[in-house]
C-alpha cells in the first residue's frame, strides 16, 4: 500500500475573488455549470483524438470517447466523466487553481465594471471550470493522464480557500467531476432536468453523451 498525505494548496488570491463572485453574485442561470463541464470534457477528447495521430503509447488506448453523466439523488452527487487526455499532477495546479489565466482578471474587471456578468459569459472569459462551484459545495476532480508514466490524483476543494490533492490509485484515463450539490441545487441531480440540459446546451458537442446509462 502507498503511504499518500493529502497536500493543501492556497488559490492565488485573483482565483478567490473570482470564486466569491461566482458563488455570491452570480444567481441567474446557474444552469450553465454543466454546459461548461461537458465542453472541457468534449475538449479534453478532442485532444486525446488528436495524440491518437502521434503518440503510440497512450494510457488505456481502447476507452471509448464519450462523456458519461450520472446523477445519484440520494448522495445528492451529480458526476461527469470523460475518456480525454486527463491531467497530471502539475497540469491540476496549474490549470485549476494556482496560475490564473489572462481570463481570470477581465472577468474580474467585467463584474466591476458592469455589477453583474450574466454567468452565461464565464466560459468565454476562459474560466468555465469554477461555474461548479455555483451549484455544489464541494467539487472533487479525479483525473489520469494520458502519459503512461505517471498516476492518478483528485483534486477536492469547497471553492473558499483553496483546494487538497492526493494520489488516487485505480483510475483509468479521463477525468471525473464529482459535484456535491448545494442544499438547494439538488434539482441537477435528477436525471429529467440533466437530459433537458445536455439536449439545451450541449447538442453541438462531438462526443456521445450518456445519461444514466442512455445516449441523449
Ligand atoms: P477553458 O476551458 O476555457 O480553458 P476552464 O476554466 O473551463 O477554461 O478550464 C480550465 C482548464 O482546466 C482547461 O483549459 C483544461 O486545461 C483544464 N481542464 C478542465 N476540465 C478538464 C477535463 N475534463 N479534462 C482535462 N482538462 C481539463
Ligand atoms: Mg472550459
Amino acid at each position: 500500500m502507498s503511504t499518500t498525505t493529502s497536500e493543501k494548496h492556497g488559490f492565488q488570491a485573483e482565483i478567490q475573488q473570482l470564486l466569491d463572485l461566482v458563488v455570491h453574485s452570480l444567481y441567474t442561470d446557474r444552469e450553465i455549470f454543466l454546459r461548461e463541464l461537458v465542453s472541457n470534457a468534449s475538449d479534453a477528447m478532442e485532444k486525446l483524438r488528436h495524440l491518437e495521430s502521434t503518440e503510440k503509447d497512450i494510457q488505456d488506448s481502447g476507452l471509448p470517447l464519450e462523456v458519461t453523466i450520472s446523477a445519484d439523488q440520494e448522495a445528492g452527487t451529480l458526476t461527469i466523466q470523460d475518456r480525454g487526455i486527463g491531467m497530471t499532477r502539475e497540469e491540476l495546479v496549474e490549470n485549476l487553481g494556482t496560475i490564473a489565466h489572462s481570463g481570470t482578471k477581465a472577468f474580474l474587471q467585467s463584474m466591476k465594471e458592469s455589477g453583474s456578468t450574466p454567468a452565461g459569459m464565464i466560459g468565454q472569459f476562459g474560466v468555465g471550470f469554477y461555474s461548479a462551484f455555483m451549484v455544489a459545495d464541494e467539487v472533487q476532480v479525479f483525473t489520469r493522464s494520458w502519459r503512461k508514466d505517471g498516476e492518478g490524483w483528485v483534486w477536492i476543494s469547497d471553492g473558499k480557500t483553496g483546494y487538497e490533492m492526493e494520489s488516487a490509485e485505480g483510475l483509468e484515463r479521463g477525468t471525473k467531476i464529482v459535484l456535491k450539490l448545494k442544499e438547494d441545487q439538488k434539482e441537477y441531480a435528477e436525471e429529467y432536468r440533466i437530459k433537458h440540459l445536455v439536449e439545451t446546451y450541449s447538442n453541438f458537442v462531438g462526443f456521445p453523451v450518456m445519461v444514466d446509462g442512455k445516449r441523449v
